[in-house]
C-alpha cells in the first residue's frame, strides 16, 4: 500500500495504532499523519479530501479504544515541538493541542493558578481534554475554556469562545473541526494550598481506581441521567454483579467497576464484549441505558 499522495514525507502506512493509545490495544490504521505545524496539518486535510480518505485526530488516546480491524482511513496525530507551545501570560494560558495536558495542569500549580488543579490525574492531550470537556467531581475544562482555535476540513481557521464549543458533560460541539489551540483563564491563587489539593485529589484517584499507567481509558461509561441526577455508573456495574468479570485478556475492574482492565493477550474485541455485557446487566437489573464515555474507532 503507497502513501497518502502528497503526504509522504509524514505518513506511515499500515500503522500499528495500539502503540498510540493508551489501551494499547486495536488494529492498523491505513495512514497516520503526523503534520508538523498547522500549514502541514492543512495539506493532510486537502489529501484526504482529494483522495476522498475520511479522517480522524488522535491525541493520547486515553479515551479511544480502536478495534481490532483497525481505521480503514486516516488517522491524525498533532506531534513535535510547534503543537507543544506552551505562551503564559499572567494567569492566562494558551496552550498548543498536542501539549501534555498533566504537564500543563502540574506546571500551573507550580505557578500558584488555580483551575487545572481539579483535574489531576486526568490523561491526555490538550486538544483530548478540551474536545471532550474532561473532568470530574472537583471541575471540568470547560469552566476555564476562553477560547480555541480550530482548523475545519477545508483548511480554514477560525476562533471558538466558550459559548460556541459548548461545553457539556463529556460533550461538545468540536466535531469534524481540529483543535489547534486553546487558552485558558485560570485563578491566581496560593501555590502551597493548591499543591496540597493537586495532591489530594492524586491520592484519591490513586485509591478509587486502577493505576494511571495502567491499560484503560478511564471511566468506560457515562453517568446516566436518571430524574435530573447523575447516578455513578460504576456503582450500577458493581450492583449488577460484574466487578471481576473477565472476557478474554480483559476483566471489569475490581476496584472501579466502570473501569476496564486490559491485560496479557487482550484484544479490542474483549473490551467491547464486557461493555455489552455491562449494558445488558444494567439494563435488566435497574432498566438504565448506559451510554459509552469512550470512543470505540
Ligand atoms: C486512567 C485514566 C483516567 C481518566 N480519568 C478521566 C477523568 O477523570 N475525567 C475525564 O473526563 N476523562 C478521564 N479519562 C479519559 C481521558 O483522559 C480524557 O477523555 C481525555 O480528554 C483524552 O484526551 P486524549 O488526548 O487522550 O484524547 P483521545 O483519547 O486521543 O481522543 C478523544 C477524542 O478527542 C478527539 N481529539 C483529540 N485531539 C483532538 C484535537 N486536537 N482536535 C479535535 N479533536 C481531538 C479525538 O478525535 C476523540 O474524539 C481518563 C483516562 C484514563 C486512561
Amino acid at each position: 500500500m503507497s502513501c497518502l499522495p502528497g503526504c509522504e514525507a509524514i505518513c506511515q502506512v499500515d500503522a500499528p495504532l495500539s502503540e498510540h493509545t493508551w489501551y494499547k490495544l486495536g488494529g492498523r490504521a491505513r495512514f497516520l499523519l503526523t503534520p508538523r505545524d498547522e500549514a502541514e496539518l492543512a495539506t493532510v486535510l486537502e489529501c484526504c479530501r482529494r483522495e476522498g480518505v475520511r479522517w480522524r485526530v488522535l491525541g493520547r488516546g486515553a479515551n479511544v479504544l480502536v478495534r481490532d480491524a483497525g481505521v480503514d482511513g486516516a488517522v491524525i496525530k498533532l506531534v513535535g515541538p510547534a503543537w507543544e507551545q506552551v505562551r503564559w501570560d499572567g494567569a492566562v494560558v494558551t496552550a498548543a493541542a498536542g501539549a501534555d495536558f498533566p504537564r500543563l495542569a502540574k506546571q500551573s500549580v507550580e505557578r500558584g493558578l488555580g483551575g487545572l488543579d481539579g483535574l489531576a490525574g486526568i490523561p491526555g492531550s490538550v486538544g483530548g481534554i478540551v474536545r471532550m470537556n474532561a473532568g470530574g467531581k472537583y471541575g471540568n475544562i470547560g469552566q476555564v475554556t476562553r477560547a480555541v482555535r480550530v482548523m475545519y476540513a477545508d483548511g480554514r481557521i477560525e476562533t471558538w469562545a466558550a459559548e460556541r464549543i459548548g461545553f457539556g458533560y463529556r460533550h461538545t460541539e468540536i466535531n469534524n473541526v481540529i483543535v489547534l489551540e486553546a487558552t485558558f483563564v485560570l485563578q491566581p491563587g496560593d501555590r502551597d494550598s493548591l499543591r496540597e489539593r493537586f495532591q489530594a485529589i492524586w491520592k484519591e484517584k490513586a485509591a478509587e481506581q486502577p493505576a494511571v499507567s495502567g491499560r484503560t481509558a478511564g471511566c468506560i461509561f457515562k453517568n446516566p441521567l436518571v430524574d435530573g441526577q447523575r447516578l455513578p455508573a460504576g456503582r450500577l456495574i458493581d450492583q449488577a454483579g460484574l466487578k471481576g468479570v473477565r472476557a478474554g485478556g480483559a476483566e471489569i475492574s475490581r476496584k472501579h467497576a466502570n473501569f476496564i482492565e486490559a491485560g496479557q493477550g487482550a484484544k479490542a474485541q474483549d473490551v467491547i464484549d464486557l461493555m455489552e455485557m455491562a449494558q445488558q446487566a444494567v439494563r435488566r437489573s435497574a432498566g438504565i441505558e448506559l451510554e459509552p464515555e469512550i470512543e470505540v474507532w
